[in-house]
């Protein structure tokens, strides 16, 4: 049997590094075992996925040297590789578990499931719905039915409780509970999958072995098992790595650590040191030595050297690591190559010198115009924005809001940031100008550059927002969750008067 895994991001935002690190020990133990790896995009969440999103995955995984046999880009004898374009496949394998009588048309309007989960939440015990309590009388069905109203597709799941263990390859039995296991929704009233029904059936019909994946999906597991037992197909192994973590063990989120690839790569770190570092989350070498290539990964690569503690993403080691690839492997040939790259090569000279040309005389002007497009974090204290027009819960707000409203910004150009902070600015009734000279600093540690949207649009969303937000970090130190929620009621506040 060849040993197959898979990489199943959905592309709804920033490439994550939880994502390469899912990809990279599926990659490992693949490839230490003459086996394939493939890509496939899990889209079935059509408002939230986005083309861009999927060229950002694809490019950062492939910066990053995790090829894939087979996937959307370079196809494969089990294509499509995109959910998106296997609806038909989906439909047909639903139309069989009905057939099967293991999945039933739910016509439950929306208000009648929340009086369902009202009257379960009294009750106590566990939230899940199950077929009983969601099936109609046939007369009911019969009369939505008739009139046209929309259904979905869920399958039967076993009613009440009882112990529901699960293989796992890490972890051994883990014993789950059916009470937690709701009658879950396959198909959408809009025909469309759920993640549930897409995952298990292309898992199958791609000829997965192993799926390793996030300890966030342990809970879907018995769904899946039962899927597979409904179908009659051999269920792959499973195996569940642990979360990366940040320094403080909560969930890597971005509110704490940049968590974009993209991030990484445009701080300047090297392909091989980020691997590396994901490597060593969880795992190590049998040696123990810290730095080591893909290939030594592979040669050595042991599954069970995963151990389950969250591992701790923390940007400090990276930077050491990093350090190490930068200074001892590479020959100042090959240093001069990545700083090429990643800076100083004619098309990114070409985007820069429109603005720089203007405001030179000499060429020694040019060093200084362009140095923070070239810098990490830009050293910031509350006295850099000592000039700025605001007091400092509205600097803080102001920060906080364009940071969110950028985080949400789909085209990354001049005048859709503009657009997006004008809009911002008149909604919190702030000058654009006075508004624009926080970011101004944020972005640039300056006003005397060129213009701020100019500077986002050459540095690119995940530097800029990252720098905002070391911006915020610098000034007002780590923003607690009373906080948080403060500003999140603000912040909705002014979308709604916009409205
Ligand atoms: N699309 C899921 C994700 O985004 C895949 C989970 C799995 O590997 O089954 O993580």
């Amino acid at each position: 049997m060849t040993v197959r895994t898979r990489i199943a991001p959905s592309p709804t935002g920033d490439p994550h590094v939880g994502t390469a690190y899912i990809a990279l020990f599926n990659y490992c133990f693949a490839k230490s075992q003459g086996g394939e790896f493939l890509l496939r995009i899990e889209d079935t969440d059509q408002v939230r996925s986005t083309p861009e999103s999927e060229q950002a995955i694809l490019d950062s995984l492939r910066w990053l040297g995790l090829d894939w046999d087979e996937g959307p880009d370079v196809g494969g004898p089990h294509g499509p590789y995109r959910q998106s374009e296997r609806s038909d496949i989906y439909q047909r394998y639903c139309d069989e578990l009905i057939e099967k009588g293991h999945a039933f048309r739910c016509y439950r309007t929306p208000e009648e499931l929340d009086e369902l989960r009202e009257a379960r939440r009294a009750q106590g015990g566990f939230a899940a719905l199950k077929p009983s309590e969601l099936c109609l009388p046939d007369d009911e069905v019969a009369t939505r039915e008739a009139a046209g109203m929309p259904f979905v597709i869920r399958m039967y799941v076993p009613e009440g409780e009882g112990p529901c263990p699960v293989e796992d390859m890490l972890r051994g039995t883990i014993e789950l509970d059916w009470g937690q296991v709701d009658a879950q929704v396959l198909l959408k009233s809009d025909g469309l999958p759920t993640y549930h029904l897409a995952n298990v059936v292309d898992d199958h019909l791609m000829g997965i072995t192993h799926v390793l994946r996030g300890e966030e999906w342990i809970n879907s597991a018995p769904k899946h098992k039962l899927l597979y037992e409904y179908f009659g197909w051999d269920m792959p192994v499973l195996c569940h790595l642990p979360l990366l973590r940040n320094p403080d063990k909560s969930k890597l989120s971005k509110r704490k650590n940049p968590t974009s690839i993209l991030y990484y790569k445009d701080m300047g770190y090297l392909p091989e040191g980020l691997l590396n570092y994901l490597g060593r989350m969880g795992w190590s070498m049998p040696d123990e030595r810290e730095k080591f290539t893909l290939a030594e990964m592979i040669e050595h690569f042991d599954i069970t050297r995963v151990s389950l503690g969250g591992p701790i993403f923390d940007v400090e080691k990276l930077d050491w690591l990093n350090g190490m690839w930068i200074r001892e492997s590479l020959s100042h040939e090959e240093l001069a190559k990545r700083l090429h790259d990643w800076a100083f090569n004619q098309e990114k000279l070409m985007a820069l010198l429109p603005h720089a040309q203007t405001r030179m005389n000499k060429l020694t002007d040019f060093a200084p115009l362009m140095a923070f497009m070239a810098a990490g974090q830009l050293p910031l204290t509350a006295a850099s924005f000592a000039e700025v027009k605001m007091d400092e819960d509205q600097l803080k707000a102001a920060l906080q809001f364009a940071l969110w409203r950028l985080e949400a910004l789909r085209t990354w150009d001049r005048d859709s940031i503009f657009n997006e902070l004008k809009t911002l600015a008149g909604q919190m009734d702030i000058k654009v100008k006075d508004f624009l000279a926080p970011m101004f600093i944020a972005i640039a540690g300056t006003t005397a550059s060129f213009s701020v949207m100019d500077s986002m649009a050459l540095l690119g969303p995940d530097m800029s927002r990252a720098r905002i937000r070391h911006a915020l970090n610098s000034v007002f130190g780590e923003i607690g969750k009373k906080q948080a929620k403060k500003l999140e009621k603000a912040y909705e506040a002014l979308g709604k008067s916009a409205e």
